[in-house]
């Protein structure tokens, strides 16, 4: 079978993976990219497939980075089935309906500029109703139930403990005869995240695909981050000041509001205003209390034991703009915690503003920073930052906090691989900065002696290659040598092309009015073909 890296190949965004069989072709993972205009200019590139050819998409969870190009693909003829967990697609559903609202303000905003420049309107990526169609095609499937997508190929999905709802895909072929074994780990979660349970760990597969965003890093203990957390709490209070928090909507944000939770339940902070300054955030919450058969057992005992672990006694949600500005008004100490997580757009940016300049308050990174956004910049310790068009003074303190992490680390990472037993695995390392890929790649070889590689974007490879036919000697003769035949169909290709290319010509002079001639799509097809036979004779 054939694969192609469209996405995650040594970058962590825009997660994809072309498969092909036969005729059959899929996508794991359909990420948009983000992250600069030129990663991002990849979300409108040519793709190796058209739509409409696509089969299905297997989601292993509902991060844009995953999912976040889907409505494109059914704005441009996809109607095969997007198949996940139910927590991805109540997810998929409020984060891919942002999405789309983010696509038409940018694009509103780039018109309007255009205008003015003299230039052409845009369209954007996909509308609200691309994104409000393309959950028509979401198909819901439980954890470790074995689901048969269509002749030959079967998927299974596991917890992956990332974010609600997000999964390892189990993925089976036949090849040759022969069933061969897929898996994608998609994101794995840490191991001491609170709410969700552990990654699953899986025992074989032929070819695993392997997340490596914090391959190289090993996370602050658990215990040790809320121990920070706590210190920074009371620092606050004891200045009358706020604490702000730039978090992803989904996950971090429900980790956090868990955490304060257990402070505020064990008295070693009292109870005082927490806010939730995004819309996104305050859907997601809601749809984790939805699933809460996705939690983990410590979890479920605190909802069993009658506490409401995503609940708070002062927990503000701002929905509305004003509500949001209302923050600012208040006077009390205080927990901001607001999107987007890497401080790049949202409502966060106006808190940074707010709060960066003044020396009293405490500024807490929590989750992964990619190079070159607001976030990495306060990180990397800037002493001014700019701000709708302003340039704010950093003065306030800046804590990065280690544990609050989504993603396995590196010691996680090879936890969770100890258990393929075959010796015979290939790993394929994607979803990470390059060097991080490779120098995990390279650590997975010394320790496991599984063999490695590290594609390239739009890398493509054969899997399994097919094992030569044999021929039964005795019919052996009657097979014409490969050079001859070859050299025969070349004659009529040649001809065939060269009479073909006449009377096309001489349609056209002849018919000049008709605007999309009927052979048009046969030639688009034929020329497809050909370019597919193209690219896998490599
Ligand atoms: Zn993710
Ligand atoms: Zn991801």
């Amino acid at each position: 079978m054939r694969v192609e890296f469209l996405g995650g190949a040594r970058s962590v965004t825009g997660s994809a993976t072309l498969l092909e069989k036969g005729s059959l072709k899929w996508l794991v993972d359909c990420g948009m990219f983000q992250g600069g205009k030129e990663l991002e200019e990849r979300n409108w590139s040519v793709q190796p497939y058209r739509s409409q050819d696509l089969s299905f998409i297997l989601l292993t969870h509902a991060h844009i980075d995953h999912s976040g190009l889907i409505p494109k693909l059914v704005k441009e003829g996809f109607r095969g089935k997007v198949i996940c967990t139910k927590a991805t697609r109540d997810l998929c559903e409020v984060m891919l309906k942002d999405s789309a609202h983010i696509q038409e303000m940018d694009t509103e905003w780039q018109s309007r500029k255009n205008k003015r420049a003299g230039e052409k309107e845009t369209v954007p990526l996909y509308t609200m109703k691309d994104a409000e169609n393309s959950l028509q095609c979401f198909q819901p499937v439980r954890y470790d139930e074995m689901f048969q997508l269509t002749d030959g190929v079967k998927v299974r999905f596991q917890d992956a403990g990332h974010i609600l709802g997000s999964a390892i895909l189990e993925v089976w072929v036949e090849e040759g005869g022969q069933e061969k074994k897929l898996v994608f780990s998609g994101d794995l979660g840490d191991f001491e995240q609170p709410i969700l349970r552990n990654p699953t760990p899986i025992k074989n597969a032929d070819v695993l695909w392997l997340e490596s965003t914090y391959g190289n890093r090993l996370h602050k203990s658990r215990e040790k981050t809320v121990q920070e957390l706590l210190k920074i709490i009371q620092e606050a209070l004891d200045l009358q000041a706020k604490v702000v928090i730039p978090a992803f909507a989904v996950e971090r944000t429900q980790d956090i509001i868990y955490t304060l939770g257990q402070l505020i339940r064990k008295r070693l902070i009292p109870s005082i205003p927490v806010y939730i300054d995004s819309p996104l955030a305050i859907s997601a919450t809601e749809i984790f209390k939805k699933n809460s058969d996705c939690f983990d057992q410590e979890t479920r005992d605190l909802l069993l034991g009658g506490e409401s672990p995503l609940d708070l006694p002062q927990l503000i949600y701002a929905r509305s703009t004003e509500e949001s500005k209302a923050i600012n008004e208040d006077s009390r100490p205080g927990i901001i915690i607001s999107a987007g997580g890497m401080c790049e757009a949202g409502r966060i940016q106006h808190h940074l503003k707010h709060h960066l300049w003044r020396k009293d308050s405490h500024i807490v990174i929590i989750g992964y920073q990619a190079a070159g956004t607001v976030g990495r910049r306060i990180v990397d310790g800037v002493k001014t930052i700019r701000l709708f068009g302003e340039e704010i003074a950093v003065k306030a303190h800046i804590h990065t906090l280690g544990g609050f992490s989504a993603h396995a680390d590196q010691k996680g990472l090879l936890e969770w691989l100890s258990h393929f037993n075959n010796p015979q695995l290939e790993v394929i390392v994607n979803h990470g900065e390059e060097n991080i890929s490779l120098e995990l790649s390279q650590l997975i070889r010394q320790q496991f002696h599984f063999k490695t590689t590290v594609p390239q974007w739009r890398e493509k490879r054969f899997l399994f290659a097919p094992e030569k036919k044999m021929i039964p000697e005795e019919r052996a003769e009657e097979v014409p040598p490969a050079g001859e035949t070859l050299s025969t169909l070349f004659k009529h290709l040649e001809r065939s092309y060269t009479r073909l290319r006449r009377k096309l010509k001489r349609e056209i002079r002849m018919s000049k009015e008709s605007r999309e001639p009927r052979w048009l799509k046969q030639l688009e097809e034929i020329n497809h073909k050909l370019e597919k036979l193209d690219s896998e004779l490599l």
